[in-house]
C-alpha cells in the first residue's frame, strides 16, 4: 500500500498552525476555499516582498538562491552548494529537517562557524510574532546541522530616507527573545506533525477569539459560515471574550442580563441596543453640533498609500502620502458642487494636492471630514512640507467638523453594532447608496489600485484605474453629504 504524502511544513504555516490547528489543514489540504485577499492585504503582501527584495542590497556579495519557494529540491541543492562553496552570507538560503522547512531571508556565517540568523520584515518594530518565526527557523537549521549564534529583525526605519537605502533598514538582535520560545517550538511541532499527513482530519472548526479569525481567509467560507446576525466577536472586547465563550454564547442575543453587567459600558450599551433593536440619537448635541456648521460647507476625503519601501526620494517609510481627494462643496443656496484631483504620474504628489487643495477650498466654510485624524494628518504633512501654503492649510485643519463623532457616540443604530465607518453607517441609513458596484471598493484597494496605474505602462488599464479611483473617492464625499441629510431631517 503507497505511504500518505505528507507535506513539509513552512515557517509560514508553522505560524497560521499557532495561531489555529484549523487553519493550518485548510493550508496544507483546502487551500483553495480561502476567500480572495482584498485590496490592503494585497498591498501589504506585495510590499512585504519588495521590501525583502531590497534588503538584498545590503549584502552586496551574497549569495542568492534564486529558486521558486516551491521548488523545494532545487533550493536545498543551490543551498548545499553555497555552503559548500563557503559563503559567508546566504539571501533565502532553505534548509530542511524532517518535514520541517524553512527559507531564510539572511543567514550570515560568524568566525567560529555558527550562523547569524535574520529575518526581513516590513514593520517599523519587532512584533511578538517575529519570535516564534525565528525560533522554527533557529530549530529547523540547527537540527538540519547549522548551529545558529544570533538571531536578529531587520525592520522598516521610520527615520529613513530613500533613496538611502542602508537608513531604510534597523537590526535589531532578539537572540535572548527566540532562547527563550526555543524549547516551544518541538511540542508545537509534534502537535502539528499529524496535519501534515493527507487525510488527516481537519480539526473542528470553531470560533476562536476574534483576534485570531479576524483576518482568517477561511472566516467566512469554511469555519463561519452560515453565521448570521452580530456575534459576541463582532461586538465585545477581547477582555470579556474568554468568559462568554465559557458559557457557550455566540450570539448577542443570547446574552444575558447577568452577563451583560459584567461587560464595560460600551460594550453594555452596544449589546443592549442590538437586543432591543433600538436606535438611539442625542437629539440635542446633534442639533448644536450642526450648527457649527459654516457654509460653504466642504465634505472632503483623500485617499493616501504608505509602503515600506518609499515610492519618491526624500519620503521615509510608511510615509502616508495623499494621492487624490474628493471634494463636494454645499452652497447656501443648496446648490452642490464637485471638484476632485488625481494625481496619475509616477511622482510625489505632495506638492499638487496641497496647491490644488488650495484653490478649491475657501478661506470661509466648515470642512466636514469623516474620521479627522486621517485628514489632519494629511494636512499637517503637507503644512510641515510647504511652508508658502501653511496659513491656508492650517486655516482648513482649524475649520475641520468631524462626522465620524457623531456616529460614533450620538447616533446609534442597531444595525451598526459595535463599528461607526462610513461604509456601515451608510449601508445602515442609505442603503441605495453603495460601494458594491464599485470597481474599488475600500481604502486598500485606492492605495493598490493607484501604485498600479502609475507603475503600468498600459494606457488603457492607467484610464480604467483612474476612473475607479475617481468613482471611489466620489462616494465617500457624496456619502457624507447624504449622511448630513439625515442628520438634519432628524
Ligand atoms: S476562522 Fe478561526 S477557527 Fe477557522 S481556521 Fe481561521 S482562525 Fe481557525
Amino acid at each position: 500500500m503507497p505511504r500518505p504524502q505528507q507535506k513539509h511544513l513552512s515557517k509560514s504555516s508553522f505560524l497560521a498552525g499557532l495561531d489555529c490547528p484549523r487553519k493550518l489543514w485548510q493550508l496544507l489540504w483546502d487551500r483553495d476555499s480561502a476567500a480572495p485577499y482584498g485590496g490592503m492585504s494585497q498591498l501589504i503582501m506585495e510590499m512585504g516582498t519588495r521590501f525583502g527584495v531590497l534588503a538584498h542590497q545590503l549584502y552586496p556579495g551574497a549569495t542568492l538562491i534564486d529558486v521558486d519557494y516551491r521548488n523545494l529540491d532545487q533550493a536545498l541543492r543551490d543551498t548545499q552548494a553555497a555552503l559548500e562553496s563557503g559563503a559567508k552570507t546566504i539571501l533565502e538560503a532553505c534548509f530542511v529537517y524532517d518535514h520541517f522547512r524553512v527559507m531564510s531571508d539572511v543567514v550570515e556565517r560568524q568566525a567560529d562557524g555558527s550562523w547569524h540568523l535574520i529575518e526581513v520584515k516590513s514593520s517599523t518594530r519587532v512584533k511578538d510574532e517575529h519570535i516564534p518565526d525565528l525560533a522554527y527557523q533557529q530549530w529547523v537549521m540547527q537540527q538540519a546541522g547549522f548551529p545558529v549564534s544570533r538571531c536578529s529583525v531587520l525592520h522598516a526605519n521610520r527615520d529613513g530616507s530613500w533613496p538611502d537605502v542602508a537608513s531604510i533598514f534597523n537590526l535589531v538582535d532578539v537572540t535572548e527573545q527566540v532562547k527563550h520560545w526555543l524549547p516551544d517550538v518541538e511540542p508545537a511541532l509534534e502537535a502539528m506533525r499529524p496535519l501534515l499527513v493527507q487525510g488527516s482530519t481537519a480539526p473542528e472548526a470553531r470560533p476562536l477569539f476574534s483576534r485570531v479569525c479576524h483576518d482568517c481567509p477561511f472566516k467566512k467560507t469554511v469555519c463561519w459560515h452560515g453565521i448570521e446576525g452580530f456575534t459576541i466577536y463582532d461586538v465585545i472586547n477581547a477582555r470579556y471574550l474568554p468568559a462568554l465563550e465559557l458559557e457557550g454564547i455566540l450570539y448577542i442575543d443570547d446574552i444575558t442580563a447577568e452577563q451583560i453587567e459584567n461587560l464595560n459600558k460600551k460594550d453594555r450599551a452596544n449589546v443592549i441596543r442590538i437586543q432591543q433593536r433600538r436606535i438611539d440619537i442625542n437629539h440635542q448635541v446633534i442639533t448644536d453640533r450642526l450648527a457649527e456648521l459654516v457654509y460653504p460647507i466642504y465634505f472632503l476625503d483623500f485617499e493616501s498609500i504608505a509602503t515600506p519601501v518609499p515610492l519618491f526620494d526624500r519620503i521615509a517609510p510608511w510615509k502616508q502620502l495623499a494621492f487624490q481627494y474628493s471634494l463636494h462643496i454645499l452652497h447656501q443656496d443648496g446648490r452642490l458642487e464637485h471638484r476632485e484631483y488625481l494625481h496619475r504620474e509616477a511622482s510625489d504628489p505632495s506638492a499638487a494636492v496641497a496647491q490644488r487643495l488650495c484653490q478649491d477650498i475657501g478661506a470661509v466654510g466648515s470642512i466636514v471630514v469623516y474620521f479627522a485624524n486621517m485628514e489632519r494628518g494629511v494636512i499637517n504633512s503637507l503644512i510641515n512640507q510647504f511652508p508658502d501654503s501653511a496659513p491656508a492649510l492650517q486655516s482648513m485643519t482649524e475649520r475641520m467638523w468631524d462626522l465620524h463623532v457623531i456616529f460614533e457616540k450620538y447616533y446609534r443604530h442597531w444595525q451598526f453594532g459595535s463599528k461607526s465607518s462610513i461604509k456601515v453607517v451608510l449601508t445602515t441609513l442609505i442603503p441605495g447608496l453603495s460601494y458594491k458596484d464599485l470597481g474599488i471598493q475600500e481604502g486598500g484597494g485606492a492605495s493598490l489600485g493607484w501604485l498600479r496605474m502609475i507603475e503600468s505602462d498600459d494606457a488603457a488599464l492607467k484610464e480604467s484605474l483612474a476612473r475607479d479611483l475617481l468613482a471611489y473617492c466620489e462616494l465617500d464625499t457624496l456619502a457624507m453629504v447624504e449622511l448630513l441629510k439625515v442628520l438634519e431631517e432628524g
